[in-house]
C-alpha cells in the first residue's frame, strides 16, 4: 500500500489526505485521553465502535438535512470525510448539569436544565479550551455573528433529533460537544457544516433505567467497562456488527439487533 500523507494527528483521530482533493480520511484510534491529556489510555476497539457510531449519527443527521462532512465509511477504523475548515469552538449542548457545568454553578448532577444550553469553548490546547462568549468568538474573529447564530441554530436541531434517537434506545443524552466547519464549493459560496465526530467519547450518555453511565464519564472517573458501556451504545443503535470482543474482556454476548432492521 502507497504511504498516505499525514495531515494531522489528534488524540482520538489521525486525518490523512484522501483520494480526491478536498477530501480526507479519518481514522479513529484506540486512545483515550481526558483533562486535556493529562490522563491516557487505550481501549482496544474504541476507534472501531466511534467509527461505526460516529458514521451512523452523521448519516442519519444527514438524512434530516443537517450538512456534515461525512461522506462515507472506508473500513472497520477509517470514514472519508470532505476537508473543512474548522472553526475554533467546542459547541457543547446540555439538557442536564453534569460535568464542568455543575461544577461552575453549583448544581446538582441529573438536574434537568430549565431548556437545552448551549455554551462555546475556544480550542485551545495550552490553554485548557476555556469557556468564551459571543462576544469574544466575534472580537476575536473566530466566526462572525451570521455564523454563530448558524451554528446555534444547527446545534439545536442536532441536539432535538439525537435526544430522540437516544430516547428511543432508553438513553438520557445529559450534555454532547460537536465542531463545526467551513465548507467551500465551486463558486466560493461557504456553507457551515458538521465536522469532527459524535460518539460517547464527546457525549453524556445515561442508561434511563439504571442510570449507569454509557460514555467516557467511566473513563474520566474510573468506573471501569469503557468498552463495554461503547459496545453497548453501538449495539443499541444496532451498529454492532464487525466488532469483536475485546481481548482479555472474557466472553461478549453479541445480541441481535434490537432495531429488527438490517445493520
Ligand atoms: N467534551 C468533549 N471534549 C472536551 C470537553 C468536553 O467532548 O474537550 C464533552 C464532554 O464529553 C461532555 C460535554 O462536552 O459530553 C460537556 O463537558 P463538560 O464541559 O462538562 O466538561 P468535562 O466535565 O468533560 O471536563
Amino acid at each position: 500500500m502507497t504511504r498516505r500523507r499525514r495531515i494531522y494527528e489528534g488524540k482520538a483521530k489521525v486525518l490523512y489526505e484522501g483520494p480526491e482533493p478536498g477530501t480526507l480520511i479519518a481514522h479513529f484510534k484506540d486512545d483515550a485521553t481526558a483533562f486535556n491529556a493529562q490522563k491516557r489510555a487505550v481501549f482496544e476497539g474504541k476507534g472501531v465502535l466511534n467509527n461505526r457510531i460516529s458514521e451512523y449519527i452523521f448519516m442519519r443527521l444527514g438524512e434530516i438535512g443537517v450538512p456534515t462532512h461525512f461522506i462515507k465509511r472506508i473500513n472497520m477504523r477509517e470514514q472519508l470525510i470532505r476537508q473543512v475548515e474548522i472553526i475554533p469552538l467546542e459547541v457543547v449542548v446540555r439538557n442536564v448539569a453534569a460535568g464542568s457545568l455543575s461544577t461552575r454553578l453549583g448544581l446538582e448532577d441529573g438536574v434537568q436544565l430549565p431548556r437545552s444550553i448551549i455554551e462555546f469553548y475556544y480550542k485551545a490546547d495550552a490553554l485548557n479550551d476555556p469557556l468564551v462568549s459571543e462576544e469574544h468568538i466575534t472580537a476575536f474573529g473566530w466566526a462572525t455573528p451570521q455564523e454563530i447564530d448558524e451554528v446555534m441554530q444547527l446545534a439545536l436541531r442536532i441536539n432535538d433529533f439525537l435526544v430522540g434517537l437516544f430516547l428511543g434506545i432508553g438513553i438520557r443524552l445529559v450534555d454532547f460537544k460537536v465542531e463545526f466547519g467551513r465548507l467551500y464549493d465551486e463558486e466560493g459560496q461557504m456553507r457551515i457544516v458538521l465536522a469532527d465526530e459524535i460518539s460517547p467519547d464527546c457525549c453524556r450518555l445515561w442508561d434511563i433505567a439504571s442510570s449507569e453511565k454509557l460514555d467516557k464519564d467511566r473513563f474520566r472517573k474510573d468506573l471501569g467497562g469503557v468498552l463495554e458501556a461503547y459496545q453497548e451504545v453501538a449495539r443499541r443503535l444496532g451498529v454492532l456488527t464487525e466488532t469483536r470482543p475485546p481481548k482479555g474482556a472474557g466472553p461478549v454476548l453479541v445480541a441481535t439487533n434490537p432495531t429488527g432492521k438490517p445493520n
